[in-house]
């Protein structure tokens, strides 16, 4: 069996119809080679959040691989990955050899039904897994980072990528590899050429003839991305602020796109109000009872004001409630509850 050739191994990172998140031509060259990965803005998990994951099919080798590899991101990124033999699991990760690499980006994976997987690895190596993970966790791709250095010889990637084994069509060459995300559809700004997230492509795809190197294992900034205000802080000092039924609590958006999560315990089974007040447009979601990573409700703006509110019923547990600012660039105090 033919080991496929790196440049072809260009995963599909899926999205859902309908969101803001689909790449766009840029003509933007950023200068900078500097600094870090880029992630699709409110797509993260919540902090310290942990995310289940079981596989359809594969052997244990493969399985295996995928065990002892992709918890390399939870020693940067504050998540945990429980392996679990529950076909119901958020994360399912198949190993069909058609179908490529590929994975649904953070929270997207909610929205798949449980029938299906969200995740193909197609082959197995380190770098294809931590690859795929770093899409599950919320990473773009960075060859579509707006400041990304690239310059793409585009005749010769679509005359590639048109061939055996992709057979994409233009419009899937250039979602896929051609076109930049908006810089208010990310978080991080500067392109990585060390990213886990940045495919290895051949001098002959690029103006130049520079192409891009191999990278087989997470970057420095990689790790300081994920790990950093705008992702999964607190990774092993998890400290979670803490409400208490019937008592507001102050807080704030200091910087935009940091997200915000605290734990609250309810003791009796009920209908409870959790909301924001202030001047932020803020998005909320719900997760629990415990630390399962079932979301059970998420809101924009059913509150006052554009404020996000969450009406449920809730049972006996601790959950995680995640607030996070709509707009790419707000940020500021809010004030936030739960009645019961
Ligand atoms: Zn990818």
């Amino acid at each position: 069996m033919n080991t496929p050739k790196a440049a072809k191994r260009i995963c599909f990172d899926r999205h859902l119809p309908g969101h803001l998140h689909v790449p766009h031509r840029s003509i933007s060259q950023g200068p900078t080679m500097a600094a870090r990965a880029i992630a699709i803005r409110n797509r993260q998990w919540t902090k310290g959040q942990t995310l289940e994951v079981s596989f359809r099919g594969g052997n244990s080798t493969q399985q295996d691989m995928v065990r002892t590899i992709a918890p390399e991101w939870c020693k940067h990124a504050n998540l945990k990955l429980a392996f679990t033999n529950k076909p119901s699991a958020l994360i399912r990760v198949s190993f069909d050899p058609n179908e490529g690499a590929w994975s649904y980006v953070g929270r997207d994976n909610e929205s798949i039904p449980t029938d299906a997987a969200t995740m193909n690895l197609g082959w197995q190596d380190k770098a294809v897994i931590l690859h795929e993970f770093g899409h599950m966790i919320g990473l773009a791709h960075e060859h579509q980072n707006p400041q990304g250095g690239i310059r793409w010889n585009e005749a010769a990637v679509i005359a590639d990528l048109s061939g055996p084994p992709n057979h994409w069509d233009e419009a899937t060459i250039r979602h896929n590899v051609l076109d930049k995300y908006r810089m208010d559809q990310i978080l991080g700004t500067e392109f990585d050429p060390l990213s886990i997230m940045l495919y290895s492509f051949p001098a002959e795809w690029t103006v130049g003839g520079a192409g891009t190197q191999m990278n087989k294992d997470l970057s420095p900034k990689d790790k300081a991305f994920v790990g950093g205000p705008q992702m999964y802080p607190g990774v092993g000092v998890e400290v979670l602020p803490r409400l208490n039924v019937h008592t507001p609590a102050a807080a704030a958006i200091s910087q935009p796109g940091e997200q915000d999560v605290f734990v609250f315990t309810v003791v009796r089974t009920g209908t409870y109000v959790v909301e924001t007040h202030g001047a932020v447009d803020l998005v909320m979601s719900l997760y629990g009872p415990d630390s399962s990573s079932k979301l059970v409700a998420t809101d924009d703006d059913s509150g006052a004001s554009r404020n996000p509110r969450i009406e449920a019923s809730l049972t006996p547990g601790e959950y995680r409630l995640q607030v996070h600012s709509y707009g790419a660039s707000a940020s500021g105090p809010y004030r936030v509850s739960v009645v019961g």
